[in-house]
């Protein structure tokens, strides 16, 4: 680890959770060096939905590579881009009853976030954004202005400007109800707020903590955007793409956002892609008014194309719910076993959440999961979450081993903590 530590920047942040030098990965695992495995309950934050080297998307690409398929293309039409199209058109928007046009952004997240802020500034002629109380939607200085994290924020070095934060569902409590003051703040024209350019959300923070939106929440609060005309953008960077059992996490509340982010499993493969979905009528950009010169690796195409065969039946999203309740069972269970009642497990597909009081309890949990070989982190306000995110296609062997792990990480942290630290998971 040395070299990382003379020769690579200080903001690096996995490696130092995750002290070992990773070569060869397959499935829901990942080798070090030295040849031990660890079980993955990371996923890349949700880029490897699909696992590691996926074999059948790893077969597709070597083919296309083989075969000298263009890899760099800046925006220019090519086979792999037309065949990602044509495929996300039939097997995901048409099914669904959705009309979207696709924009290919820069390569991550945050690209996705900053093209869809700027598209709803523009076609409103507004320039605030309201987010949501522990949102994250990325560190450049656009997505920074609508994320939460007060340490992400600090490191902008400019004022972070053009943004609102309104408190999520269950920010103040889970008796209390947060729209109703978004919708006093919208009627009332001396309230400070005025109309924002957008309203952009998570269904599920992830990196704020697994804070799940309820359907009656999202469905209310679509109602008010809609009756104020505001843009509602909904962040899938995360959460889309299958990781809380349908492809968009949206989908039960029947909701139709104006403009969609997606990234991370996209390309199915872990490779660079992102795109924001556009309502059409909201697809008012002009030619190059928004570019980057790689909006458009071939070689995710052709990954993000073949993972949709994923999408051709209900397989997967019927496993996912099956496997996500298995594991907020299990970790229930494990609660209940080791923790004083009040311990909130949260979550919907694989993507769950155990929520615990004291300082640091999660972040020694997750670092002694690492020495028995489970990769998982923590998110939210003082990383006070253990995050579960494993590939959605991990077998129930491997989910049990991983969370195995877990218990017995939980149990030996718990053993060291003091007693006046304990006393905090009763409160
Ligand atoms: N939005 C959400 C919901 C995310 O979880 C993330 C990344 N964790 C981003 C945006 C930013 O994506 P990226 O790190 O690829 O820029």
């Amino acid at each position: 680890m040395e070299v990382f530590e003379q020769l690579e920047s200080g903001v690096r942040v996995y490696s130092r959770a995750f002290p070992a030098v990773f070569t060869t990965a397959s499935g829901h695992h990942l080798t070090d060096e030295q040849g031990k495995r660890y079980i993955d309950f990371l996923s890349g934050a949700g880029a490897l939905n699909y696992g590691h080297n996926n074999p059948y998307l790893k077969d597709r690409l070597l083919a296309y590579i083989a075969a000298d398929g263009v890899i760099h293309s800046l925006d220019m039409a090519t086979s792999a881009k037309r065949e990602f199209l044509e495929r996300f058109q039939k097997v995901i928007l048409a099914p669904r009853g959705l009309d979207y046009r696709v924009q290919f952004v820069g390569p991550t997240g945050t690209n996705a976030v900053e093209a869809a802020l700027k598209l709803a500034r523009k076609v409103t002629g507004r320039q605030t954004v309201a987010f949501f109380t522990q949102a994250y939607h990325g560190v450049t200085l656009g997505s920074l202005a609508v994320t939460g994290n007060a340490a992400k924020r600090r490191g902008a070095g400019v004022p972070l400007l053009y943004s609102v934060a309104v408190p999520f569902d269950g920010y103040l409590g889970p008796d209390a109800d947060t729209l109703p003051l978004l919708e006093r703040l919208l009627e009332d024209d001396h309230s400070g707020l005025g109309l924002p350019a957008a309203v952009i959300l998570e269904t599920i923070q992830a990196e704020g903590g697994v804070n799940v939106a309820s359907w009656d929440w999202l469905r209310r609060l679509e109602r008010i955007v809609r009756r104020y005309e505001i843009p509602l953008i909904v962040d899938e960077v995360q959460v889309g793409c299958g990781r809380t059992g349908p492809f968009f996490s949206f989908e039960p509340a029947g909701i139709r956002p104006d403009l969609i982010c997606l990234s991370k499993s996209i390309s199915g493969f872990g490779l660079p892609m992102a795109i924001v979905l556009i309502r059409p009528d909201l697809d008012i950009w002009e030619p190059g008014e928004h570019n980057g010169t790689f909006r458009g690796l071939n070689l995710s195409f052709v990954t993000g194309a073949a993972a949709l065969c994923y999408w051709e039946d209900d397989t997967l999203q019927r496993e996912t719910e099956r496997k996500g309740k298995l594991v907020a069972d299990r970790l229930g269970t494990l609660a209940a076993r080791h923790l004083p009642a009040g311990q909130v497990v949260r979550g919907r597909g694989l993507i769950q959440g155990l929520a615990l009081a004291p300082k640091r309890l999660a972040k020694r949990v997750a670092q002694l999961a690492f020495e028995r070989g489970l990769i998982i982190e923590t998110v939210g306000p003082r990383d006070s979450v253990l995050k579960v995110l494993p590939p959605l296609t991990i077998d129930d062997e491997g989910l049990a081993a991983g969370l195995g792990i877990l218990e017995d990480s939980l149990q030996e942290a718990l053993s060291e903590t003091p007693d006046a630290e304990l006393s905090l998971l009763a409160s």
